[in-house]
C-alpha cells in the first residue's frame, strides 16, 4: 500500500453490453483489485455512469489516481471523448463519456478511452497470449464478434479508425443478414446472437428436437447438448467452425500476424468450435502463412480489457 500512496494507481474499465469490470493497477501495470458489476445497459446514461463511478470509487479507495482507461463496446471519437454509437448499449450513444469521468473525478485526470476490442487486444498483447511477438490479431468471440490489430506495440485502427472489424468480414456473399444491413459478415455466421438465430429456427422447424426443448437456450447450452451426441446441435457448431475457420484463414492470407488470440465466451465450446475451425484454416490458408501464424487462447479471460484500457499510461 505504501507503493500506491507513493506512486499512485490506475483504474481500467471495460463496460461492455452486459458487464462492467474495473480493475485498479499499481504504477508498473499490475493488476491489484477488480470489481465486477451488472454494466445496468437497459437504463439510461446516467444511470450506466453511476454504475461505473461507483465501482470505480470502491477500487480507487484513498489512493492517488493517475489515470482511467476505458474500454467500450461500440464507435468512439478520440478527438470529442464522445461514444458516437454503441449497439449494444444504445443508450451511451452520443454520450460526453470523457467530460462525464473528467468532471466525477477530477479534470486534469488523464482518460484514455478505446474501443472494448482494441482494449483487449492491447491487454493481450502486452499481458497475455500475445507477449513477445511483433504482431497479434484478437478476434472476441461473444455475443458479437470483435477485432484488434496490434503491430510492434501500437493498435492498427485505420484511416478512420474503424479498422480491424473482423465482425464484419464477409464470409459468404449470399449468407445471413447482418445487424450492420450487409450479408454473411463473420458475425452473421458464427457469433452467440447467429447461433441463437439457428437454433431457433430449428426448434420451430423442428418442436420435437432437443434443441426445441433445450432451456435455458444459450451458446453454452446447445454446446453441452452436441458434446452429449445430439447431431443437430453438433452440426449447428460444426458449421460455426468451418466459417470461423475461414475468417481465420483471411487474416492468415491478408495479414500473417505472428499470433492470431481467440478469446470470449464462444471459446467455452472448445473442439467443438475449434476443430472444425482448424480443418477450415488449414485447408483454405496459405501453407506458409498457417505455418507462421499460431492460434492461441487468450490467457487474460474477461480482464483483458481493462489492462489494455490502461497500457498508454505505463508507456510514459
Ligand atoms: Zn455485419
Amino acid at each position: 500500500m505504501g507503493d500506491e500512496e507513493q506512486e499512485g494507481v490506475f483504474l481500467g474499465i471495460d463496460l461492455g453490453g452486459t458487464q462492467l469490470k474495473a480493475a485498479r493497477f499499481s504504477a508498473d501495470g499490475t493488476r491489484v483489485a477488480m470489481e465486477n458489476a451488472a454494466s445496468n445497459a437497459g437504463g439510461d446514461a446516467e444511470e450506466i455512469f453511476g454504475a461505473l463511478y461507483s465501482a470505480a470509487s470502491t477500487l480507487i479507495g484513498g489512493s492517488r489516481l493517475r489515470g482511467i482507461g476505458v474500454g467500450v463496446a461500440g464507435l468512439l471519437d478520440p478527438g470529442s471523448g464522445r461514444i458516437l454509437n454503441s449497439p449494444n448499449i444504445p443508450a451511451l450513444s452520443g454520450f460526453a463519456l470523457r467530460s462525464r469521468v473528467r468532471e466525477a473525478f477530477g479534470d486534469t485526470i488523464p482518460v484514455q478511452m478505446m474501443n472494448d476490442a482494441n482494449a483487449a487486444a492491447l491487454g493481450e498483447y502486452f499481458a497475455g497470449a500475445g507477449a513477445g511477438s511483433s504482431s497479434m490479431f484478437l478476434l472476441t468471440l461473444g455475443t458479437g464478434i470483435g477485432g484488434g490489430f496490434v503491430v510492434d506495440g501500437n493498435l492498427w485502427t485505420g484511416a478512420a479508425g474503424v479498422g480491424a472489424e473482423v465482425g464484419h468480414m464477409c464470409i459468404r456473399a449470399d449468407g445471413p443478414l447482418c445487424h450492420c444491413g450487409a450479408r454473411g459478415c463473420l458475425e452473421a455466421c458464427v457469433s452467440g446472437w447467429a447461433l441463437m438465430r439457428d437454433a431457433g429456427q430449428i426448434a420451430k422447424r423442428h418442436p420435437e428436437s432437443a434443441i426445441a426443448e433445450l432451456s435455458p437456450r444459450t451458446p453454452l447450452t446447445l454446446a453441452e447438448l452436441a458434446s452429449a451426441g445430439d447431431r443437430q446441435a453438433r452440426a449447428l457448431w460444426e458449421n460455426a467452425g468451418a466459417m470461423l475457420g475461414t475468417g481465420i484463414a483471411n487474416l492468415m492470407n491478408l495479414l500473417n500476424p505472428d499470433r492470431i488470440v481467440l478469446v470470449g465466451g464462444l471459446g467455452g465450446a472448445g473442439d467443438l468450435l475449434f476443430e472444425p475451425a482448424r480443418r477450415a484454416w488449414e485447408s483454405q490458408a496459405f501453407k506458409e502463412a498457417r505455418t507462421f501464424t499460431s492460434v492461441k487462447p487468450g490467457v487474460l479471460g474477461k480482464w483483458a480489457g481493462v489492462r489494455g484500457a490502461i497500457q498508454s499510461f505505463l508507456k510514459k
